[in-house]
């Protein structure tokens, strides 16, 4: 017996029998969570490991997962390195310039709270104080296995939230 992932066991029974039921919510929250297109934000380090992520080795298209250069065509904004007071509100503009609905994941320590830098004057203590963060990455930095890891429990956030289903970050 075969259950589907984000399906109930009836619903998997239904759809092994070609037949598929669901909410036009779900339907839409599985296309969504399968093409997440995230807006490269590469602050410091943490963005190499990043970049490393999107390159041929680990293949983030696999997942449906495809960089955008602007926010107006992304729906994820990957937080990856230290932010500055000064970037703060650069980062905050981007992210009202993309359109809803739309996820934060905050990438190692530098953007969760601060990270080596947390006594610094000039850095943001969390981007959370700036924009609302669905997923936290910790290391300093997140290896790529990390990084795809968070962007699946994001897609797995997005599926359950459209089931109605209240997912802690
Ligand atoms: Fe660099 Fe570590 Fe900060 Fe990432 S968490 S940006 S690796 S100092």
């Amino acid at each position: 017996k075969i259950e589907y992932e984000g399906f109930t066991p009836e619903e998997s029974r239904q759809l092994q029998q070609n037949v598929l039921v669901g909410k036009l919510e779900q339907v839409k929250a599985w296309a969504r969570s399968n093409s997440l297109w995230p807006l490269t934000f590469g602050l410091a380090c943490c963005a190499i490991e990043m970049m490393g992520t999107g390159a041929s080795h680990y293949d983030l298209d696999r997942f449906g997962i495809v960089f955008r250069a602007s926010p107006r065509q992304s729906d994820v904004m990957i937080v990856a390195g230290t932010v500055t007071k000064k970037m703060g509100p650069l980062l905050r503009r981007l992210y009202d310039q993309m359109p809803d609905p739309k996820w934060v994941v905050a990438m190692g320590s530098c953007a969760t709270a601060g990270g080596p830098y947390i006594r610094s004057y000039s850095v943001v203590k969390g981007v959370d104080q700036i924009v609302p963060v669905d997923v936290y990455i910790p290391g300093c930095p997140p290896s790529p296995p990390a990084l795809i890891y968070g962007l699946n429990m994001l897609q797995e956030k997005i599926k359950l939230e459209a089931r109605g289903k209240k997912v802690q970050r």
